[in-house]
């Protein structure tokens, strides 16, 4: 068991890490509200929370890995809020908690939590003080009122009134102190503690590769997630996005915009932008290769990927007749037909213009097999429908590649 572990981590540096995630775990289980860390695989199981509806999320293992908050059609009925892959998730917070593990982030978030403390520390005592001055005025009050001749009946009225008051100020005073003590009860004792602090500065730049050594089981990486991190909120409010929130343990946040993959082109909600940026590109004559490493750079990507593939630019450009020629300088001629830019020049439109109309289905034209090009009879007659359909006379049109219609 002992050589399992990473010969560059000390045998006791791990064994004192260990310990403490198994009261970390206890802590845990005697906490229950909090999550316990369960033996499933999603890391994060307990402290997922829906960005939507601010529900705690469910693990669903159909099909798959997945957050779902499904609280609102528990209770009424309604559909399931959101379902999110938990791996894009839980690899996030992962990096989100290997960086803050980095001995300058230990220490600052170690500040962090001191200046939380005494921040509610001394609100705590304002507020203790503002509850006592409110009992001193209560009492003095009463002093008041009692010697009162009753026959003096405006004084005696208005000091009940002024105690009233003063009684009741008191109450709200007493009830706020007790929220904001139990508040800081819970968020502040979860600070870590000097011993973990020292063992993660050790380990700490280490973990990334212990992460994934078997000596470190599901459990384990829980419990250490859970050192740091409070709860993580999760909104999926387009497809291919997923706006993370880390909460970490004594209130600091982090926002994340977490890109995931996605099935189709479709689905991303960028994709009519990309699409154009290709067209553009692939017009101008840049290559696949560079049109995609540009548009990886602009943030773009490829369904199911994080980055824009050359294969995907290839199919887009196919898709819009766009064909790498070996002498670009000469422009493409068929006998007898028109390519898409030539018709263009001829009607006075741009290649766009065309295009845009083939992909939304007003021109039904199908690629000719043979040059994988949009090729349009050079004839009057289709001159003459095409400028019916740029006057809008015309709805549709229907054209077949070389044949004479
Ligand atoms: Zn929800």
């Amino acid at each position: 068991m002992k050589d399992q572990y990473p010969a560059y981590i000390s045998w006791t540096t791990f064994e004192k890490i260990d310990a403490m995630l198994r009261d970390n775990y206890a802590e845990y289980d005697r906490n229950k509200t909090r999550g316990v860390p369960q033996t499933g695989a999603a890391l994060l199981h307990g402290i997922v929370y829906c960005g939507a509806c601010g529900h705690k999320m469910v693990v669903q293992y159909k099909g798959g890995v997945r957050y779902m908050c499904n609280y609102l059609r528990q209770q009424h009925g309604v559909p399931v809020c959101q379902v999110i892959p938990a791996a894009p998730v839980d690899a996030e917070a992962v990096a989100a908690f290997f960086k803050a593990l980095a001995p300058a982030e230990l220490d600052a978030y170690a500040r962090a939590v001191a200046l939380r403390r005494e921040a509610d520390a001394a609100a705590l005592k304002a507020q203790a003080q503002q509850v006592e001055r409110l009992r001193y005025r209560a009492a003095l009050t009463e002093r008041q009122f009692d010697p009162v001749d009753p026959d003096n009946r405006l004084v005696a009225a208005e000091l009940e009134r002024r105690w009233e008051e003063t009684l009741r100020d008191l109450r709200q005073a007493e009830a706020a102190l007790a929220d904001a003590a139990q508040e800081a009860g819970r968020v502040v004792p979860f600070g870590i503690s000097p011993d973990l602090h020292a063992a993660f500065a050790e380990v700490g730049q280490r973990l990334p590769d212990l992460w994934h050594q078997p000596a470190l089981t599901t459990a384990g990486k829980k419990a250490l997630l859970r050192c740091l991190i409070d709860k993580v909120v999760i909104h999926r409010a387009v497809r291919d996005t997923i706006a993370l929130r880390l909460v970490w343990r004594g209130g600091a946040t982090s926002e994340i915009a977490l890109p995931i993959t996605v099935g189709s082109l479709a689905e991303l909600s960028r994709s009519g932008e990309m699409e154009a940026a290709i067209v553009e590109r692939a017009r101008a004559g840049e290559s696949d290769a560079a049109i995609a490493a540009a548009l990886s750079a602009a943030g773009h990507r490829s369904p199911l990927r994080q980055a824009v593939l050359p294969s995907t630019v290839q199919a887009i450009r196919l898709r819009h007749g766009i064909l790498r020629e070996r002498h670009q300088s000469h422009p493409r001629r068929i006998p007898g037909y028109l390519t898409v830019s030539q018709l263009a020049a001829q009607l006075g439109v741009t290649p766009y213009w065309i295009y845009d109309r083939i992909y939304s289905g007003t021109i039904a034209i199908e690629l000719d097999a043979q040059t994988g090009l949009y090729l349009f009879p050079d004839r009057p007659e289709t001159l003459s429908v095409f400028q019916k359909l740029k006057a809008g006379k015309l709805d549709r049109l229907s054209l077949v590649p070389r044949l004479a219609y």
